[in-house]
């Protein structure tokens, strides 16, 4: 029996939690959810949007699958999601994207994955106002964060049989934080000379990537860059709500949905559960659950290439419990 963190969140959250569980709970694997709530709901319940409770449930627990939470713009709390990363210093958000079985797009050969430093950068949170028209962002970059980044997506290479690493940057312009970043990108490279490395600038990196996107193995960049190249990247293979993501440190792990909440669509049961499902697949892998990673792996497949039961963003016309019901079925055969 394995005890996970099951954060639904809020929008599709609770939607497309409660599909993957059911899934998973098809592919007999044995999860004791200890269900918290983060986001709107946590905010009513508890005054706090990431209660203490919630924080706890995933020390204890090392491990969390987690919905999208709603954040609001411009006011209000600091971002959950990025007070999650730094509290639990998941300093990799991992995103695996492959070209899929009917899916439709420009490019049929994608097979990429792109490790995006999570802690620091502009997302630090250090935004001074200066006076009413004036506001400084700053940008952090450390020497410890570039390197253990670079680490883990060399380790990543040399573990998974991927040829090259390529670190996406802009030291041209930024030429002493990026080149920092550079700096221990390059070192980290000489380690591991089984794996070739190059780099490229983050705006040329962009043209590249919807131009031969297939020529790229491994990217390593910053947390900006890397988020949005991230979901440039699952554009390629068909949007956000068919690729997986992962936030990794060295003790904790959460495995989230890299879409929103979708208030647009929430609570109307056409919520698409792909996304969090192949994190689901990821974090399976992680706790030993190889066989049923795969079996609910080949699912997805079987299910995108026979396209009958998909949601309308993948161009089809079932709901939510209607594709989670032919997913079960194809697990459970
Ligand atoms: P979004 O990803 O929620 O939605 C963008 C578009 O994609 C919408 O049209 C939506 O309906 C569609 N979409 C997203 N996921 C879908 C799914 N699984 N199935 C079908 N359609 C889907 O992005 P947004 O509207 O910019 O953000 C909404 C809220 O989510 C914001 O508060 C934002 O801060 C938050 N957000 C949270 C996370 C997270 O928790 N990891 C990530 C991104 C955005």
């Amino acid at each position: 029996m394995h005890k996970i963190t099951l954060i639904p969140g809020d929008g599709i959250g609770p939607e497309i939690t409660d599909a993957v569980k059911s899934i998973i709970a098809a592919s007999g694997v044995d999860v004791l959810w200890d269900v918290q709530e983060v986001g709107q709901k946590a905010l009513q319940i508890y005054g706090n949007p990431l209660p203490d409770v919630a924080i706890e449930s995933i020390k204890a627990n090392k491990i969390a699958l987690k919905g999208p939470v709603t954040t609001q713009i411009g006011k209000g709390f600091k971002s959950i999601n990025v007070t999650l990363r730094q509290t639990f210093d998941l300093y990799a958000n991992i995103r695996p994207v492959k070209s899929l079985p009917g899916v439709k797009t420009p490019f049929s050969d994608v097979d990429m994955v792109i490790f995006r430093e999570n802690t620091e950068d502009l997302y630090a949170g250090i935004e001074n106002v200066i006076n009413e028209d004036r506001v400084e962002a700053i940008k952090v970059i450390t020497r410890k964060a570039s390197r253990r980044i670079a680490e883990k997506a060399f380790e990543y290479a040399r573990q998974n049989n991927r040829k090259k690493v390529t670190a996406v940057h802009k030291a041209n312009i930024m030429k002493k934080s990026d080149g920092l970043f550079l700096e221990e990108t390059r070192r980290t490279a000489d380690k591991y000379s089984d794996i070739a490395y190059d780099e490229l600038i983050v705006d040329n990196t962009c043209m590249k990537l919807v131009q031969q996107p297939e020529k790229f193995d491994v990217i390593v960049t910053e947390n900006l860059y890397g988020d949005i190249i991230s979901d440039l990247c699952a554009g390629l293979v068909g949007g956000l709500g068919v690729v997986p993501g992962m936030n990794v440190g060295e003790d904790y792990m959460i495995f989230e949905a890299v879409h929103g909440s979708a208030p647009d669509i929430a609570g109307k049961n056409i919520a698409n559960p792909l996304a969090l499902l192949m994190s689901s697949v990821e974090m399976l892998k992680v706790i030993g659950e190889t066989r049923a990673a795969n079996s609910i792996q080949t699912a997805i497949y079987k299910l995108l290439e026979d396209g009958k039961h998909l949601t309308p963003d993948l161009g089809g016309s079932a709901t939510t419990s209607e594709m989670t019901q032919e997913l079960c079925r194809l697990v459970a055969n």
